[in-house]
């Protein structure tokens, strides 16, 4: 079908002139343009972060849909308005899993998001005002930095808690499996935070969204359940916990989890409320099903598959890249930092690298709010299998040795 010309006929209106100033300051980077590039064929591209769909547990997500509409009770429900803290079972459910780490939850510490991207915009707009400072690591996840934007803050290094005076309001941190760098924070990097937040009344959002895909033993104890469990109660804790289904279920269904103190939470439904109602009431109840049948065996054959890819990974790196390129090891989720030989500039590199190698990669100055760092790219080691991955890498390595 021809659509009609949308180019010319919106050049008719100023629409800058009636944005906001959010809506202005909102662009698409150039990276954004580059990769759509990545439907090409023959492209091998290390640039998503997106999970494998073989890994997806198809039969049971089929099964547990079926299963809804199978109960007329259910299927009323699931197709109905619900309240916007969220399906209490799948809430309750959350809630178990605290618990079994020996830290109190109730369903009440408990909100349910569209995906743990919906938790940071509305973290942002709970806590941030125009100017506040926000203290992130350099480099940080790119969604985190688009998500609180809105309320315009200062920008900062996560560092800035560990040393001297802080007029932080509010420190984004993945200590697990981060992204885009891979690394995981030890547990007196943990400790320190905490104390140190606490200290300067900083409130700490940890962002869990890998922490399930661990490859080589399970990390430390999260920043929430070491605080909550030093003082007794997830209420008096500064932290506020994101998870999310994304990684280890399937992202489509959209379903992600906060766990903090219940004043915050309380706040955090008003807002969501405000948003969009609540989060859709069918996809929670199958999540709710689908994670009961699931059990450990699906999350152990994701730490096995992913954990296969990295060895592979990092064994091709160690074999293609020439000298002067180090990266992160990561003992889980789905990336590796690459930093490159100063003067080198990664998104000059993939320009290069879509042009002579078909291979793609997510420059690094898109993971900083300000003064990037230039000489990186984010590599995801989690999608390709492992003989296609070491074909990508051996053709990065052949442009590097030519760009260097
Ligand atoms: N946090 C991090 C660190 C992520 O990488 C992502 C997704 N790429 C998210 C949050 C958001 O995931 P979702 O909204 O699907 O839960």
């Amino acid at each position: 079908m021809a659509y009609p010309d949308t180019a010319t006929q919106s050049e008719a209106i100023d629409w800058d002139h009636s944005f906001s100033d959010l809506g202005n300051r909102a662009t698409a980077s150039e990276i954004r343009e580059l990769l759509k590039l990545l439907d090409r064929p023959g492209i091998i591209s290390f640039a998503g972060g997106i999970p494998d769909p073989a890994l997806f547990p198809m039969d049971i997500i089929a099964k547990a849909h079926a299963a809804v509409f199978a109960d007329p009770k259910r299927a009323t429900a699931a197709l109905q308005y619900s309240v916007s803290e969220g399906y209490l079972p799948l809430r309750e459910q959350i809630a178990q899993t605290w618990r079994d780490q020996g830290v109190p939850c109730s369903p009440d510490n408990v909100l349910i998001v569209n995906g743990s991207q919906q938790a940071l915009d509305l973290i942002g707009r709970l806590f941030l005002d125009a100017g506040d400072r926000l203290l992130a690591a350099r480099p940080t996840y790119l969604g985190a930095l688009q998500a609180f934007n809105g309320p315009k803050p200062t920008h900062g290094d996560l560092a800035e808690l560990k040393s001297g005076q802080t007029s932080a309001k509010l420190a984004y941190t993945m200590p697990d499996f981060a992204n885009p760098t891979g690394e995981t924070m030890g547990m007196n990097e943990r400790q320190a935070l905490l104390a140190n937040a606490d200290a300067k009344g900083v409130v700490l959002v940890e962002d869990a969204a890998y922490v399930a895909l661990s490859f080589d033993g399970p990390p430390p104890p999260s920043l929430l359940a070491l605080d909550a469990k030093a003082k007794g109660s997830i209420e008096a804790s500064r932290v506020i916990h994101c998870g999310t289904f994304s990684k280890t279920v399937v992202p489509g269904l959209r379903v992600g989890w906060v766990v903090a103190a219940s004043p915050v939470i309380r706040k955090l439904v008003l807002l969501k409320q405000a948003s969009d109602l609540h989060a859709s009431s069918l996809a929670q109840m199958v999540l709710h099903d689908i994670v009961e049948q699931l059990g450990d065996a699906h999350i152990e054959r994701l730490r096995k598959v992913y954990g296969a890819r990295r060895d592979a990974f990092m064994a091709a790196l160690d074999e293609h890249m020439p000298a002067g390129v180090s990266w992160t090891r990561p003992k889980g989720g789905m990336f590796t930092w690459v930093d490159l030989p100063e003067g080198l500039d990664g998104a000059k590199l993939l320009e290069r690298a879509l042009a002579e190698e078909n291979v793609a990669f997510v420059p690094g100055a898109a993971f900083f709010a300000k003064d990037p760092v230039r000489n990186s790219i984010r590599l995801n080691f989690s999608f390709n299998e492992a003989p296609i991955a070491e074909e990508g890498v051996a053709r990065l390595g052949r442009l590097l040795k030519r760009a260097i």
